[in-house]
């Protein structure tokens, strides 16, 4: 092994087991949890405070758990230390708090998983969410993971990689050039997946017979041995009690299935960072996770009525718990899950895309949805394509909230542009410099009249055609006449008359 390689990946075992550390620690707190997310932010070049109270539109104070700031972009991190998953509420209260205080990027970190109902409205209002995993992944990022673009990795049982790099950056949207890549990672994940059976016959002490069997896979992450499977260990689906109809998001889950397929392969990088993540849990302690879980799963109290006893009422239990001897580990698989993660930006607005290389499922893609489609309250989210970005502000709408300015056909927001007050179209600031003298509202070039009269440029919709001279001219120049049958004069006749 080679002294560089062997340095890096002993920094990569540190930074991992330091990061294990302070989740696993039973005096994990927000205090740990923020520092790991200032230091994050400070290695990619930004200014970092906390526990910052700034005043909003309407007055009110909002504190901001980490301000992040570099250059002119701002992001806002609310940091959560739940035990269980955050739901769409916690990130609706965020949403509407950086609204108030105008900071177009919100970043919702937790120690706990989100919600799928959490992560639909996350997308749909661009807030980047980080999970104990995404945490993981940016902190190895900045302490690990320097720049290896151009390297030829050789990668052994991985997922192949069916979403290459021109489909992982790829937009749907008119004015895709106006957007920049700011970082594209590949991260290669590796995850364990054990096979197992476990049978075992009991005897009870009324020497009735109970048969136990079991069989599935167990599914643990190679980097702290966190079992993934989607039935906790009374095999219940791991559902939030609090929101019923929120389920915890399992796409992790969905794609370790996938454990069969995987090969060994060359990739080459030569746009963006591949990021081999070499597992930190030994193979030994793997089968003892599965093992435990499979007990655990499998402990099951029995009832029973003693023979002595006359009445169901005298009913005893006892708990049953495998031995380990019944338990039987078929295999121990190993695979690297390949995982792009690419970031965006417009302007002001960084968006956040995560998508699985090898099945193409998204995890998130804060760009994917126009922010002006969701209803508060309500849990079904209503989803709209994002068309293009604002040229202006940057922001990612759908077609009903961004429109082209018809005189140089830049994309522009409803609150970028300047409405004509005469057609309605919208046009950039610099391309609408006229005032209608009669409603003294903003119009195009194509609305505007010179009234020969006053000289004074006007609405189109206020032209008064004089019935005398035939000259058009603006409302204020003319005036009706007549008895039965009115008629509009200019001024000038007016006074001939
Ligand atoms: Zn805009
Ligand atoms: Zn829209
Ligand atoms: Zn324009
Ligand atoms: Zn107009
Ligand atoms: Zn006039
Ligand atoms: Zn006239």
């Amino acid at each position: 092994m080679d002294l560089i390689f062997k340095i890096i990946s002993q920094l990569h075992l540190k930074v991992i087991l330091k990061l294990n550390k302070m989740f696993r620690s039973t005096s994990f707190n927000l205090e740990k949890m923020e520092e790991a997310i200032e230091q994050i932010f400070i290695a990619k070049g930004y200014k970092t405070k906390r526990r910052q109270r700034i005043k909003g539109k309407s007055g009110t104070i909002n504190e901001i758990d980490v301000l992040a700031i570099k250059n002119r972009k701002k992001i806002a991190i609310e940091c959560k230390n739940h035990s269980t998953p955050i739901g769409q509420n916690l990130i609706r209260d965020f949403y509407t708090k950086i609204k108030e205080i105008r900071i177009p990027n919100g970043f919702f970190a937790s120690n706990s998983d989100f919600t799928s109902g959490a992560i639909k409205f996350a997308q749909q209002n661009n807030i980047t969410l980080w999970s104990r995993e995404e945490i993981i992944e940016e902190y190895w990022l900045v302490n690990v993971g320097r720049t290896n673009v151009g390297k030829e990795h050789n990668l052994k049982n991985a997922l192949p990689l069916n979403i290459d790099y021109e489909k992982a950056i790829k937009l749907n949207l008119e004015n895709y050039d106006k957007i920049k890549i700011n970082s594209s990672n590949l991260f290669y994940k590796p995850y364990y997946v054990v096979e197992y059976v476990f049978k075992d016959k009991y005897h009870d002490p009324t020497r009735e017979i109970h048969t136990f069997y079991d069989e599935g896979l167990v599914l643990i992450d190679g980097l702290d041995g966190r079992i993934l499977n989607k039935t906790d260990t009374m095999g219940r689906l791991k559902q939030i009690i609090s929101n019923s109809d929120e389920e915890v998001d399992t796409k992790v889950y969905d794609e370790l299935l996938n454990y069969n397929k995987v090969e060994n392969y060359r990739i080459n990088s030569d746009f963006f960072n591949v990021n081999v993540m070499e597992p930190q849990v030994q193979n030994r302690f793997i089968k003892k996770l599965a093992t435990d879980y499979i007990t655990e799963k499998n402990t099951k109290e029995i009832n029973y009525i003693p023979k002595s006893s006359e009445t169901i009422f005298d009913g005893k239990s006892v708990t049953y718990k495998p031995k380990s001897k019944n338990i039987m580990l078929k295999k121990v698989n190993f695979l690297y899950v390949p995982k792009w993660k690419i970031e965006f930006q417009s302007i002001d607005n960084y968006y956040t895309r995560e998508i699985y290389g090898h099945t193409g499922t998204k995890i998130e893609d804060t760009i994917e949805y126009c922010p002006y489609h969701f209803q508060l309250g309500g849990l079904r989210l209503v989803t709209k394509a994002t068309h293009a970005v604002c040229e202006v502000c940057g922001q990612a709408l759908c077609n009903e909230h961004i429109t082209q300015c018809p005189l140089c056909g830049k994309w522009l927001c409803m609150e970028c542009g300047v409405k004509c007050s005469n057609c309605n179209r919208i046009y950039c600031v610099e391309h609408i410099n006229n005032l209608c003298s009669i409603s003294q509202k903003e119009i195009c070039d194509e609305c505007t009249s010179i009234c020969p009269i006053c000289g004074n440029m006007y609405s189109n919709k206020f032209e008064v055609e004089c019935s005398e001279c035939g000259s058009i001219v603006c409302k204020n120049c003319s005036q009706s006449k007549g008895m039965i049958r009115r008629k509009q004069f200019c001024i000038n006749c007016l006074s001939d008359l």
